[in-house]
């Protein structure tokens, strides 16, 4: 696989993109996990893998160890999230200046979550505030980074209004950010007419949809009340209807998640990026079904 080529020149190439979504784990064990997964998943050929930073609790140096064992290891092209919680701009200047000598050429750019027990977002002293100000942080050092943002189908939850956060996201696509990929959503209508918010904002990226296939009812509802998204009635009925049978509602979460991916890819999206948890068993079944449907390339 050719590192060098960034997701931006793949998603210039016109074809849907698949990526899947990891995060650093907490301890050895699911470490092993992690890497097992990740070994299931090479055989798939993701276009890229994201890997996250700081959320739940992960620090810099597991985010950076796994980030590197999957480029080293795995060939994967790797895109490492980046936030500014708890850093000073010279310690994000060292981060940023550290993945390009690691040879990453593409950063998610974030302001990240407030760490466990805070409700409110402090910045770091000498930090940064919203996300726009990485993106100009990074462009301003590489500028041959290729920058992912987060977007927002159904609102970020401390925003006032739609618009004021559409708003605010045409800061970080002025800042430099070359695409976008959304948080979870399980109704489709939700990321068209977020797009179609987008193009009439004058932000012309790509919108990649990210897509969670769930694994039961209280998984997704704790999903929901976090990211503020909308549980379609269907959804929780296919849910409830399985009962106690968790092999039965990993399937309809699967089923549910493959929905969206052959509607979002009918109708014109350039991708799809799954939220997999560091699990294998979606992305495999996922991919098999939309290349038998000739959705994707095998
Ligand atoms: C694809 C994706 C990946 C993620 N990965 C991680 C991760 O790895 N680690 C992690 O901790 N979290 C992650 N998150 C969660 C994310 O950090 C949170 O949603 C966070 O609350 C907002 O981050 P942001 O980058 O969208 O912030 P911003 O774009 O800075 O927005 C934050 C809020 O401020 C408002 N705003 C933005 N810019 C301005 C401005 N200039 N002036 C006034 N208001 C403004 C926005 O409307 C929004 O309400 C991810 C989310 C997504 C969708």
């Amino acid at each position: 696989m050719k590192q060098s080529l960034t997701i931006s020149s793949l998603l210039d190439e016109g074809r849907p993109l698949r990526s899947v979504e990891f995060f650093p784990p907490k301890d050895e064990a699911a470490g092993e996990r992690m890497l097992q997964a990740a070994a299931e998943i090479k055989r798939l050929q993701p276009d890229f893998v994201s890997i996250t930073y700081g959320a739940g609790g992960s620090t810099r140096a597991t985010s950076l160890k796994y980030a590197t064992l999957l480029q080293e290891e795995f060939g994967f092209r790797v895109m490492p999230h980046l936030t500014c919680v708890g850093h000073a701009k010279s310690e994000l200047r060292e981060i940023i200046e550290e993945f390009h000598t690691l040879g990453f050429r593409n950063i998610m750019a974030l302001r990240g979550d407030p760490p466990k027990g805070e409700t409110n977002f402090q910045p770091h002293p000498d930090g940064l505030r919203y996300a726009n100000e990485l993106v100009s942080l990074i462009k301003e050092l590489h500028p041959d980074i290729s920058i992912g943002v987060a977007g927002y189908p159904e609102t970020h939850p401390e925003a006032s209004s739609p618009a004021e956060d559409i708003t605010n996201l045409s800061r970080k696509v002025q800042s430099g950010a070359d695409f976008i990929t959304t948080q979870l959503f399980f109704d489709n209508q939700a990321y068209f007419r977020f797009v179609e918010d987008c193009r009439e904002a004058d932000i012309n990226i790509p919108v990649i949809p990210g897509i969670l296939p769930v694994l039961n009812l209280p998984q997704v509802r704790r999903f929901c009340e976090m990211c503020q998204a909308a549980l379609p009635n269907e959804l929780e009925k296919s849910l409830l209807d399985t009962g106690e049978n968790k092999e039965a509602a990993r399937d309809a979460g699967i089923d549910w998640a493959h929905n969206q991916v052959s509607d979002l890819l009918g109708k014109g999206a350039p991708g799809f990026h799954l939220y997999i948890l560091n699990r294998a068993r979606a992305i495999a079944k996922l991919t098999e079904r939309l290349i038998g449907e000739g959705l994707i390339e095998a």
